[in-house]
């Protein structure tokens, strides 16, 4: 597999492996490739995201211990763009001396119900919740909460929202039950969600830190659609929110970037989630910041000096690009979005698929609303069902 011998013997630059090929890792290549860091790629199939940007790709699944285990001696540090991966794996490897950052203490914590359970030993706010298995449970918990609906999540490997459904009585509590086979529910009430916010971490393994502006994310359909930074909330409500986030990345000592996303309710902060890694609420980043989240990531897991988080502009807006079955891929239409000036398209090279982010729109403003417009035009320039930009470059 690997070009170099054990990561150990080996002199000259460091070398970063991702291990997972998606977008993630696609944008972390990017930035290792401005910084001239080394790095390799552990990808699983033929049309992951990475591949077409960056040339050194072993192929295989980080979730197989072998491959992992061959791929990390080919590295100096590991790092990840998902969370399928095996803690315990993650900790005989560093065990073995090799470098894993998140570590295996920040990957069991990628389980919705031990995060919540940790969060809450923590002392931090999180929304009333009940890990379950049995209908009896689901509908006990729906009656101490105020009725139905309410909310059950898979605690693992859901993303975008595909491990959380709204229940509205017992049928529906064991359809959830039944698809969740043999693992628990993560069960919540039906929150009256006032805002939702995210707060990256980035921090080096003795202690260095940066912390992202506050930035508000919008969803549909449990997706986050697209993001506003910095967020245009009370100042004081902001510095709880970095005072929560930072809190968590120093108590479970998080490595990389942490992505912690917040809920408003009745205008009190409780934790939703956090993740150990870039995240989708920080792409605008890369435009909107002096160092985006992937380059201070691959800094932090290197244990090197992080860079600034300096706002580039007043108003950052970010749109995601998500595939819909009535539209068609948005590469075909890619020099349409290209004449909205100061509109920054990222497109990830993956297949359309409805449901599927492939891409995202950054814009930069003076004000807001103009930013997000902005963005928003690119997008829709980029999908069948909008107008299509007129311009001449495009129509000749
Ligand atoms: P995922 O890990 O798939 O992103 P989340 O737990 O973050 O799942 O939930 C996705 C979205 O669903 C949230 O951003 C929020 O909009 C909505 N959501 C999650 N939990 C609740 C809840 N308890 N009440 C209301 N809406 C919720």
């Amino acid at each position: 597999m690997g070009a170099y011998g054990a990561g150990a013997d080996r002199s000259g630059p460091p070398v970063v492996g991702i291990v997972g090929g998606g977008q993630l890792a696609r944008m972390m290549v990017e930035a290792a490739s401005r910084l001239g860091v080394d790095a390799r790629v552990l990808a699983r199939s033929e049309d992951e995201a990475a591949r077409a940007v960056w040339p050194v790709v072993d192929d295989g699944d980080g979730a197989d211990p072998l491959v992992l285990e061959a791929f990390s001696r080919s590295c100096d540090v590991l790092t990840f763009d998902h969370e399928g991966v095996d803690p315990e794996v993650v900790e005989a490897l560093t065990r073995l001396g090799r470098r894993v950052h998140p570590g295996a203490a920040a990957l069991r914590l990628c389980d919705k119900s031990m995060q919540r359970t940790e969060l809450t030993m923590l002392g931090f706010p999180v929304p009333p919740f009940a890990v379950v298995r049995t209908v009896g449970e689901v509908v006990a918990f729906a009656r101490a909460h105020g009725g139905w609906p309410i909310v059950a999540k898979s605690p693992r490997g859901g993303f975008d929202g595909r491990g959380v459904r709204m229940l509205d009585g017992e049928e529906q509590a064991l359809v959830a039950l039944a698809l969740a086979g043999d693992a628990p529910l993560l069960l919540e009430p039906a929150l009256a969600i006032e805002r939702e916010l995210a707060v990256l971490v980035a921090r080096r393994p003795g202690g260095q830190r940066v912390v992202y502006p506050v930035v508000e994310t919008f969803q549909h359909d449990g997706m986050c659609r697209s993001t506003m930074a910095p967020a245009s909330i009370d100042p004081r409500l902001a510095a709880e929110a970095t005072e929560i986030a930072v809190a968590i990345a120093e108590l479970i000592d998080a490595v990389g970037v942490l992505a912690v996303e917040l809920f408003v309710v009745d205008g009190a902060i409780i934790v939703n989630e956090i993740a150990p890694r870039p995240h989708n609420s920080g792409h605008w980043t890369i435009e909107g910041c002096a160092t985006s989240q992937f380059e201070n990531h691959l800094r932090a897991v290197l244990d090197w000096p992080l860079g600034a988080v300096t706002l580039r502009a007043p108003a950052v807006a970010t749109v995601n690009i998500v595939g819909s079955a009535a539209d068609p891929d948005p590469r075909t239409r890619l020099p349409l979005a290209l004449t909205v000036d100061d509109a920054h398209v990222h497109l990830y090279g993956k297949t359309s698929r409805p449901g599927r982010k492939l891409g995202h729109v950054t814009t930069l403003g003076t004000e807001p609303g103009a930013a997000l417009d902005t963005a928003s035009r690119a997008v829709d320039a980029l999908r069948r069902h909008a107008a299509p930009a007129t311009d001449a470059r495009v129509a000749s």
